[in-house]
């Protein structure tokens, strides 16, 4: 089997190590080879970057238009071929891959117009006869590093935006699942953007991420990953020699609140596709299911219908809703937190067995459990599987205590048919998104995208709003 290699200086570059890529539908399948970077290679990327930075952050903004144009063409006219892919490596059903490369192209698309876009403004000055101009410049050399739930989006997002603004990028994609990854650095190696600009390098965290984050010539950091890791990726980022411009979007355990006006059918609809689709597997899954009185056994009822109703299979077979988890680690960590939430009390209503399947894959059924108080386990910490906790409440005003009761603030809910509670919630759900009657998972790209406290750290990332952390503001003054 070759190997994938990674993408330094404009070349594909052998490494010394490499390590398969795993269908977790089908342990037998064997998505490709891909190497692993050393150090030496990582700082051969960063050096790169560095060299192609003077000249590329100076080009002409159509120049990047084009570039990203280039890019995004050819993702999406080859969205079946890339979302396949991706359905294999990460688990996520055909329909989801191919949706999410879908949506890498239309980010590219995006940013490729925002290339042209790039604006500054003008001040009178306080000082008679003197001009302000205050002007965005790209930043210098981004590490990226990025997490395997999403393995063609994020890096998409991310990636379009710091080449649009001018600046030069060294990726880390999630050792899981690095084919995705590859596809779109042999896309943009195609795109023709000067050698340098844009750099590949696959590999562990553990193994490669201090060179990204403690060298002196990145300038800045964005992540997408876990808190653990976020907090070690800040920690590098402010006591490396040059301080580093840091983005960082992490965990999750958002809130959907359901009251006791709502239409059922659609409060059943958004708790299914947001606590259990893609397997769990979002930073922006509902996972708290918070629920009136009144309301209480009906969704429940109506929930545990839905779910009986969601194929669990091959991600890449017709008919299935919900593929494997990604791993053995996470099986088992979503099997422990099951075992948990029965031992702090809360009843396994539903789901939550092991399946098996004709492939040998890391098959689970989604799990509901009932009876659940915000002080669990299993209501507190991200599991990031398929498993929902409803948590009952007396009225609104609980409701919306207790979906503010956490250390993540990413995504929000509400179902209801009242607009006197849907705007009060909007306005007072400590999230920096809110949904009502829509999924907490569900997010479009040309809006800002990113949460609060536990969640999120430094500028949000998509739309316009990328601009603030991959550029850096310049003020002038002309004595005219
Ligand atoms: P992770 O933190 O284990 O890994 C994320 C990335 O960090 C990987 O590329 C990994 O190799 C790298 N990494 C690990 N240790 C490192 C180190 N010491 N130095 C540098 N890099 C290191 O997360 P994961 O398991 O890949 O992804 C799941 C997590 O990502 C969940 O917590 C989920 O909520 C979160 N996530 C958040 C968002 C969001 O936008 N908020 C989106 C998707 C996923």
């Amino acid at each position: 089997m070759t190997v994938h290699q990674n993408f330094i200086g404009g070349e594909w570059v052998a490494a010394a190590n490499a390590a398969p890529n795993v269908n977790p539908s089908d342990l037998s399948d064997t998505v490709g080879e891909y190497a692993r970077a050393s150090r030496a290679d990582a700082e051969a990327a960063i050096a790169a970057a560095k060299a192609a930075f003077p000249a590329w952050s100076r080009t002409s903004p159509h120049l990047r238009y084009e570039a990203l144009k280039r890019i995004s063409d050819e993702i999406l006219a080859r969205k079946e071929e890339l979302g396949r892919l991706l359905a294999r490596e990460e688990g996520k059903t055909l329909a989801d891959g191919i949706g999410e490369a879908t949506r890498a192209g239309q980010v590219f698309a995006y940013f490729a117009g925002e290339a042209v876009r790039m604006a500054g403004e003008k001040f009178a000055s306080t000082r008679p006869g003197v001009e302000v101009d205050v002007t965005r410049e790209a930043v210098g050399v981004v590490a990226m590093i990025t997490p395997w739930n999403f393995p063609i989006a994020i890096p998409a997002w991310k990636i379009a935006p710091a080449l649009a603004y001018g600046n030069c990028v060294v990726i880390k994609p999630a050792d899981l699942v690095p084919g995705s990854a590859w596809a779109l650095a042999d896309i943009i190696a195609r795109s023709g953007i000067p050698a340098g600009v844009f750099n590949l390098v696959m590999g562990r965290g553990s193994e490669i991420g201090d060179v990204l984050l403690g060298h002196d010539d990145v300038a800045a950091i964005s992540f997408t990953g876990s808190v653990a890791t976020g907090r070690k990726i800040a920690q590098a980022a402010v006591t490396a020699p040059v301080m580093k411009k840091v983005q960082m979007e992490m965990g999750g355990k958002s809130p959907l609140v359901v009251l006791d006006d709502a239409d059922l059918g659609v409060a059943v609809e958004c708790a299914a596709n947001g606590a259990f689709h893609q397997t769990g597997q979002r930073c922006t899954a509902g996972t708290r299911l918070i629920v009136t009185e009144k309301i209480h056994d009906r969704f429940v009822d109506g929930l545990t219908e839905r779910m009986k109703a969601l194929v669990v299979d091959h991600a890449l077979k017709p008919g299935t809703h919900i593929g494997p988890v990604v791993d053995d680690n996470q099986l088992e960590q979503d099997l422990r937190y099951i075992a948990i939430g029965q031992k702090e009390g809360a009843t396994l209503h539903w789901g939550g067995e092991r399946l098996n399947r004709d492939t040998q894959g890391f098959y689970l059924q989604p799990a509901l459990f009932v009876g659940c108080r915000n002080d669990m386990q299993i209501a507190r910490e991200e599991i990031f599987g398929p498993v929902a906790a409803v948590i009952r409440v007396k009225d609104y005003e609980e409701a919306l205590t207790v979906a503010n009761d956490t250390a993540f603030g990413l995504s929000s809910g509400i179902c209801t048919t009242s607009l006197k509670h849907a705007t009060h919630f909007k306005r007072n759900s400590d999230a920096g998104m809110v949904n009502v009657n829509l999924p907490t998972a569900g997010v479009d790209y040309h809006v800002p995208f990113g949460g609060r406290k536990g969640s999120s750290y430094g500028p949000r990332e998509q739309g316009h709003y990328a601009i603030e952390f991959y550029t850096t503001v310049k003020t002038s003054y002309t004595l005219a």
